[in-house]
């Protein structure tokens, strides 16, 4: 695609650049190219356009744009989002399976508000050919940050980088490239080499944490009917919840889902003969399985990854205004409010309304943005990992349907005064997500209180009730 057709802003003089053209990387590169940088990004895969890129189908994953997502992208430019979210379909509740085949709805808001899925390989796509817009915005793949120091002139950082195998086609295969930028973003995903490099230079609190749970992609192909190409509802998320493992659909624009299995992973090890995934599958997912095909779910359940679910976090996030890391990078996180792809957008959102804020001056923008960002990165990875426990056993309780309902009246009666906490993470980005769980907290106790009273009332009815049977005997 040919450069251009978008109004430049003032160039500015410094030079950053950009490690992992991943979803969170190619935001960085399109925000800071609209603050007047001169942007380049690094991406050790191959170019996702190419004919040649290794299949990526065994991967491919749905992901929910919500409200933060879509804020950070309307941020850079409204355009622009809507020409990447063009192919999005809305969810607006998720659709709970029970074992027997029957289904409830719940929907997220009394708004009817929506998550949107999209399939995660496209969108990037999407993005990468908006930074061709842009002439200033260059993109190298297939280099591989290997070494970051700041050896360079007033401490400027000097990153090192191998051109990685799969596309090397010269006698300088795995020569080691070096660059010199201003400033460095790191958004290399959950296995940052930035990070790791900036480890060295900052005392950086670091953890990680393997979840004991695994999952592997299926896929629910359309229906066969001209006229309506889903098998299942498309608006819905939909879930097939069973306490310690559970299945996931999103729809997908041509009729079909993208469908999910998540599991310990001793479980899932178990399952390793035909017999045992079918024993399995026809026991616990038995509608899912008329749709995916009994082939295919043994198929996919014998050959395709398993993939782990890590969880990190550090901080601080920046040394001086040299470098920082934003997206997974930063906060790896369980997949389970999928807020993991719209926090690193939001990321993006808040660090460039701190350079504006600070006027450029990058150090005082990057350290003002780790110390205000971890209270809420730290929020949104503990509210991911309990959302596991809801979405695959609670959603099946009555108490949790009660309170769902108890807490759906109290946003009817008190407005936006009261909102639920669901509606604060995935539809109110304006709302901080540290305030989101200080918030929930103080409704949640509320809400116990008054399920207290409702209990309360009922005993003291009922007791009055038996005393006048008793005392009439
Ligand atoms: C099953 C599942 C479901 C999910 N669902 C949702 C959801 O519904 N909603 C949501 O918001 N999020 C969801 N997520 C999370 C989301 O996928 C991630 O948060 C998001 O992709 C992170 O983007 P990123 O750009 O930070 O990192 P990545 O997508 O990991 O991109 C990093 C990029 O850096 C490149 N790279 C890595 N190392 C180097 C190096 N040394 N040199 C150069 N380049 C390098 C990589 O090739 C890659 O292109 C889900 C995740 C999973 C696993």
């Amino acid at each position: 695609m040919s450069k251009i057709l978008i109004d430049e802003p003032e160039p500015r003089k410094e030079k950053v650049a950009i490690v992992g053209a991943g979803l969170v990387g190619c935001l960085a590169a399109l925000s800071f190219a609209r603050l007047g940088y001169k942007v380049t990004l690094y991406e050790y895969r191959d170019d996702p356009r190419n004919e040649t890129t290794v299949d990526r189908n065994l991967r491919s994953i749905n992901l929910a744009v919500s409200d933060r997502g879509i804020r950070a992208l309307n941020a850079v430019d409204l355009e622009m989002s809507i020409r990447v979210l063009k192919n999005i379909l809305p969810m607006r509740g998720r659709m709970i399976h029970d074992v027997d085949g029957h289904q409830t709805s719940m929907k997220y808001g009394l708004h009817n508000e929506a998550i949107n899925s999209i399939d995660r390989a496209y969108l990037n796509i999407e993005l990468l050919n908006e930074l061709d817009r842009h002439k200033n915005i260059k993109v190298n793949y297939g280099l591989k940050l290997m070494k970051m120091d700041f050896s360079g002139k007033n401490g400027n950082p000097r990153i090192y980088f191998e051109k990685t195998k799969k596309v090397a086609n010269t006698l300088e295969e795995n020569a080691i490239r070096t660059f010199e930028y201003n400033f460095v973003i790191g958004a290399d995903g959950a296995y940052s080499a930035t990070r790791f490099q900036l480890q060295k230079f900052v005392r950086m609190d670091f953890s990680q944490e393997y979840m004991d749970c695994c999952y592997i992609e299926l896929y629910i192909p359309p229906g066969a009917s001209k006229k309506y190409k889903f098998q299942l509802h498309p608006n819905r998320l939909h879930i097939w919840p069973r306490n310690k493992f559970m299945l996931i659909a999103l729809p997908n624009f041509d009729g079909s889902f993208t469908s999910t299995f998540f599991g310990p992973w001793d479980l899932t090890e178990s399952l390793d003969t035909r017999e045992k995934v079918i024993d399995f599958f026809q026991t616990n997912f038995k509608d899912a399985v008329d749709l995916i095909g009994l082939e295919q779910v043994v198929e996919a359940f014998l050959t395709h990854p398993k993939c782990s679910l890590v969880c990190t976090s550090c901080f601080p996030y920046n040394y001086k205004g040299k470098c920082i890391i934003v997206g997974d990078a930063a906060h790896s996180m369980v997949p389970f409010y999928g807020q993991g792809m719209n926090c690193g957008f939001e990321d993006v959102r808040v660090l460039v309304e701190l350079v504006k804020k600070h006027e450029y001056e990058l150090e005082s923008a990057f350290n003002e943005y780790s110390v205000t960002r971890q209270q809420d990165l730290d929020a949104i990875i503990t509210l991911a990992r309990n959302n596991y426990t809801e979405m695959s056993h609670n959603v099946n309780t009555t108490r949790y349907a009660v309170r769902k309902k108890m807490d759906a009246a109290m946003h009817l009666i008190f407005g936006d005064k009261w909102l639920p906490l669901y509606t604060m993470v995935s539809f109110r980005g304006d709302i901080r997500y540290s305030d989101c769980i200080k918030r929930s907290k103080v409704q949640g106790w509320l809400l116990s209180q008054l399920e207290l009273g409702v209990y309360g009332l009922g005993a003291w009815l009922a007791f009055k009730a038996i005393r006048a049977v008793v005392r009439d005997r």
